[in-house]
Order: structure tokens, then sequence, then C-alpha cells
């Protein structure tokens, strides 16, 4: 079997790593001209990294990783909500790791062009557009100019090509522009002093006003670490227009984001201080899309951002790309048939990925946040009165659902 898959971002590049690993072969098309290590930091859950183990990447991502330790939610004025183990000192067998998402592209690249040849990556294939026939997908790919690249045949086609999906759009032509909750969220990373054991990652504030700090790699010096930190923020009206067109690589401008940065309070870390000093940093609207009743048509489907682009929330963008490609790799694998190992494919994964997206849209796992504000908005003694344990661990572990967070 040949499978095409349009996009070189984790999603993409690890299908074709975990189709090789199950004897599928498989080419990705990627639009940019050539794969540079674009981004800043994400998370990447234990479910998705043990799937990476699997595939033996653990030495090369612990080299450019760090093994995040705890999780710590406070308030926007820092008191504490919630704290937690995270990876292996949560009991899982391998860690969670915080990362530059650039430095986890490259490492999972540098192997899909190890094991599958250097042909397996083709750069300035953007997907035009493709055609089914009984037999299999025939696909055309072009450069920025317009000039045709590449021409692939293959059994499937798999649209990794992320939240402006080329796949996705002439499966559902009509389903528009992403949709834009009016929040707006800025990151960037720089060289940093550690905080608390160097491996943390806090989280402080709801969901219209927030702020994100983690450490995603060593630093300059043995006390200091490439930090990243995120802050959302609220500019427009849920629904409308996004200001700019979402792009995950649009520099960001200190005159928008520093009416959102006063009033965090984050006792470990001065995060004024850490945004003024990064240069550049990037802007992103937070945008997701209504999930899919269908994602698969035939012999092409979805993966990862194209199939259930989701506010960046609770580590999963990448996770969840990533445990797709698992998820396809082993349908595809077991399968008599590929147009019967796609539709396996999506019972695994589409239910799953849908209850993210929506959880997310009411703050995910962080929603506990939110939840502790609304009741208690001037702060509090004791978190315990103002919401027991197991509320908390409900909202956090996403069985509360939707009706606690509006409390
Ligand atoms: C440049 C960039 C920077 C990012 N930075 C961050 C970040 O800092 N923090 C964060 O949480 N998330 C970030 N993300 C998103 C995050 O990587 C994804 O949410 C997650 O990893 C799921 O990945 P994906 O492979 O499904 O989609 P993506 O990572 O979006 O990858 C899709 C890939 O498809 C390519 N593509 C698009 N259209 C076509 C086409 N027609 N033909 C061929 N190729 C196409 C894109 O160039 C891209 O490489 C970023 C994404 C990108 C593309």
């Amino acid at each position: 079997m040949q499978v095409i898959i349009a996009g070189g971002g984790i999603g993409g590049l690890t299908a074709a790593l975990a189709l090789h690993a199950r004897g599928i072969r498989a080419t990705v098309y990627e639009q940019a001209d050539e794969i540079r290590e674009l981004g800043v930091g994400i998370n990447t859950l234990p479910q998705a990294i043990a799937e990476l183990a699997e595939l033996g990447l653990l030495p090369a991502l612990d080299a450019v990783a760090i093994r995040t330790h705890e999780l710590i939610y406070l308030t926007r004025n820092g008191q504490e909500v919630w704290r937690e183990p995270r990876g292996l000192h949560a009991g899982h067998p391998v860690p969670q790791f915080s990362i530059h998402r650039g430095r986890l592209q490259a490492v999972i690249r540098e192997a899909v062009l190890q094991r599958l040849g250097p042909d397996a990556i083709r750069t300035g294939c953007r997907l035009g557009h493709f055609v089914e026939d009984e037999g299999g997908v025939s696909a055309w790919f072009f450069d920025r100019t317009g000039r045709r690249t590449a021409q692939a045949r293959g059994e499937v086609l798999v649209g990794a090509d992320g939240i402006h999906s080329a796949v996705r759009a002439a499966l559902v032509p009509n389903e528009g522009p992403p949709r834009w909750n009016g929040l707006m969220l800025w990151r960037g990373a720089r060289d940093w002093p550690a905080f608390l054991d160097g491996a943390s990652m806090v989280v402080a504030g709801g969901l219209s006003a927030k702020a994100v700090c983690y450490p995603i790699a060593a630093g300059e010096t043995e006390r200091s670490r490439l930090t990243n930190w995120a802050v959302i923020g609220r500019i427009g009206e849920p629904g409308t227009e996004p200001p700019r067109r979402e792009d995950w690589s649009r520099p960001g401008r200190w005159e928008d984001l520093a009416p959102h940065v006063s009033g965090f309070r984050v006792g470990a870390v001065d995060l004024g201080a850490l945004m003024r000093a990064t240069e550049p940093f990037w802007e992103y609207p937070m945008c997701d899309r209504d999930p899919l009743a269908v994602w698969t048509r035939g012999r092409v489907t979805l993966l990862g951002d194209a199939a259930h682009p989701m506010y960046p929330v609770g580590s999963n963008g990448a996770s969840q790309a990533i445990l797709d490609a698992r998820a396809l790799a082993d349908a595809l694998a077991a399968a008599e048939h590929p147009r019967q190992g796609l539709r396996a494919y999506e019972r695994a994964r589409r239910e799953a990925t849908a209850a993210i997206v929506l959880a997310n849209r009411e703050g995910g796992p962080e929603g506990v946040i939110d939840a502790v504000e609304a009741l208690a908005p001037d702060g509090f003694a004791d978190v315990e009165a103002v919401m027991p344990f197991p509320e908390r661990e409900a909202i956090v572990r996403g069985r509360a659902g939707a009706a606690a967070l509006r409390r």
C-alpha cells in the first residue's frame, strides 16, 4: 500500500513513521520550501510520548526537551487551585515532555528521512487537488508560484494539512473559515533563570485572561532554561472575524500584548519582565472548528488539526495528532481494504477528539481555574472551602462536563 500524506507537521510526519513501522509505504508532501524549526513551546502528554517511544524516539526527544515534573494551576492573583505531578512522577511509564515545537518536528523528521529515505518528504509541494477512482487516489502538488511540482498516486490520501486544510475544504466545501472566540494568544520563548524546580508548568488565570509559563529546553547556563510563555487576552467578540488570519508564524506587537500582561501574579517568575525581554514573539487568534460528523470519504481522510482543530489548551494539539497517526497506521495495517481501514481509523478517533474540541471551548482541564475564580472572584483563604477537591478533580479529569463550569 502507498499512502500520500499532505502536510509535514507533527501529525503528517508521525503518520509516515507509524505506517512505515507497519510495512506501509508513505510519502509526505509539504507546502513549505523547507521544514524550519517554527513555533515555540508545546506540551506532549505521556499517552502521545508512549507512541513516539514505541517508534524509538525517546532518547532523541530526551536530549532536546524537559521532562515536565509538575503542573500548577493558579488564579490570576496567584492563588493555588490545583497542583499535580506529571509524566513519570504521576506513575506513567514515559515522561510528559515540554518541548520546542520545531525541535519535536525535527526529531520526527530526521527519523522519517533515515528510515523511509530522502525522497519520503517532498517540500515545496502544496496540495492543489485530488481525484479518487476505483483503484486509488491521484493528487497534484504545486509550489508558491503555481508551478506543478509533483503528481502522486496512492491507495490512500491523508490530509494532515492543518487548520486551513485543503483536503478538509474538498470534503466539506461549504464549511467556511475557522471559528474565533475573540481571544488572542501571544507566545514566545527565551533563555531565562530557572524557576521552581526547573521542570514545572504554571498556568495562571481562566480562559479569558490567562498566562502560561514553562521551560522547554536546557538554557545557555546551568541555572537557566529556554522558557516558554503564553498569554491569552480578549480583544474581540466570539463569532466575529479575527483581526488577522490565523497564522502560527505571525509576529506579535508589544502594544497589543501590553494591556493584557499586568495583573498576573505568578510568584515564581516575573512574567512581565520575561515577556518584555522576548523578541520576537508571536500571536495566534484562538480558533477551532465544529467537530465533523464524518471525516473520511472513500480513500481520503483527515488527521491532526485538519480533522479536529482545537484551542491550544490542555496540551492536546500535538498529542492528539500523534495518537491519530498511531490509530491510522494500526487500522490500515489490520484492514483488508484501505476504505475499511479508514473507516476503522475514524471510528477509533473521531468521537474522542470531538469531545476534546468541545471540552477545550469550556477551558479543558484548565476550566477548573475559571470555576474557582467565578465562585471566589476576590480570592480565598482556603480553596477547599470554595470548591472541594473531588469537584476540582472532576473538572481537571474531564468528568464534570460543562455544567460544573457554569455553576
Ligand atoms: C508553523 C507552525 C507553528 C506552530 N506553533 C505552535 C506553537 O507554538 N504552539 C502550539 O501549541 N501549536 C503550534 N502549532 C500547531 C501545532 O503544531 C499543531 O496544533 C499540532 O502539532 C497538530 O499538528 P498537525 O500536523 O495536525 O498540523 P500543523 O502543525 O498545522 O501542520 C500542518 C502542515 O501542513 C502543511 N500544509 C498546509 N496546507 C498544505 C497543503 N495544501 N499541502 C501541503 N502541505 C500543507 C503546513 O505547512 C504544515 O507544515 C504550530 C503549527 C505550525 C504549522
